[in-house]
C-alpha cells in the first residue's frame, strides 16, 4: 500500500469526465455534448494494486477488503463535499442478478463510511432498481453508452433535489450519465458523481 500515492489522480482532469485537460478546465467533448453529471470525481487511476484489490473484492469474494478499500476513498474526498448541501448519497445501483453474482452490495460498502464522515443521508436502494443488462465491461465505449439506456427506474420523490452517487469504477461515465439522467428527468436538480478509480493515465477519449 506504499506506493499508493502514485495513483491520487492529477488535479489538471475535466471537471465532468476526469480526462486530463489543461489547468482542469471542461474538456472539448464536453462543451460540446455537456454530460448529465454536474462534477465527477475520481480518487484514484485505474492501475495496480487497485486494480486487482478491487477485483478480489468483487469477483472473488474478499468482503473483507472492504476496510482498505473504505480507507483509501476517504483518503482522497472530492473539494465539492466542502460547496454543496446534498440531499442524499446513492450508491451505484446493481441489478438483482448482480446482485446475487456478487454476494454482496459492493458499492453501498463503499458509500457507508461516506455518509458517516459527512453526515449526509443514505438514499434508500431499494428505491431504484436497475435492469441487468451484459457487464459495461465486456463493451466497447460506443456499446457501453447504448447498454445502459433507461435500465434505471427511480420510485420515489426526487425533485428539487441534490444528489451525490458513488460507484467504485468509472470508464466511460456511461452509468453515472444514465443514472444522472434518469434523475434529472424526475426533477432532480444538481447530480455530482465520485468514484473510487477511474481510467488509467493513457486514456484518451
Ligand atoms: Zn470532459
Amino acid at each position: 500500500m506504499a506506493d499508493i500515492s502514485r495513483l491520487v489522480m492529477s488535479h489538471n482532469v475535466c471537471p465532468l469526465c476526469a480526462t486530463l485537460s489543461i489547468d482542469g478546465e471542461v474538456c472539448g467533448r464536453c462543451q460540446k455534448n455537456p454530460p448529465y453529471i454536474d462534477r465527477l470525481w475520481v480518487s484514484y487511476y485505474y492501475e495496480e494494486p487497485i486494480k486487482t484489490l478491487l477485483h478480489h473484492w468483487k469477483f472473488r469474494g474478499q468482503v473483507d477488503l472492504s476496510h482498505c478499500l473504505q480507507h483509501l476513498l476517504l483518503m482522497r474526498t472530492p473539494s465539492f463535499l466542502l460547496e454543496n448541501n446534498f440531499d442524499a448519497v446513492i450508491a451505484m445501483p446493481m441489478s438483482s442478478k448482480r446482485l446475487l453474482e456478487h454476494g454482496f452490495h459492493h458499492t453501498l460498502e463503499l458509500t457507508y463510511p461516506v455518509v458517516k464522515q459527512q453526515q449526509i443521508n443514505l438514499f434508500n436502494v431499494s428505491h431504484i432498481t436497475r435492469e441487468h443488462r451484459i457487464a459495461q465491461s465486456q463493451l466497447k465505449r460506443k456499446e457501453r453508452l447504448s447498454n445502459l439506456k433507461n435500465c434505471f427506474a427511480v420510485h420515489t420523490e426526487v425533485e428539487g433535489k441534490n444528489f451525490l452517487l458513488i460507484d467504485d469504477v468509472v470508464t466511460t461515465g456511461a452509468s453515472f450519465n444514465e443514472l444522472a439522467k434518469t434523475l434529472k428527468k424526475q426533477g432532480a436538480i444538481k447530480i455530482y458523481a465520485w468514484a473510487l478509480a477511474g481510467q488509467n493515465r493513457q486514456f484518451k477519449h
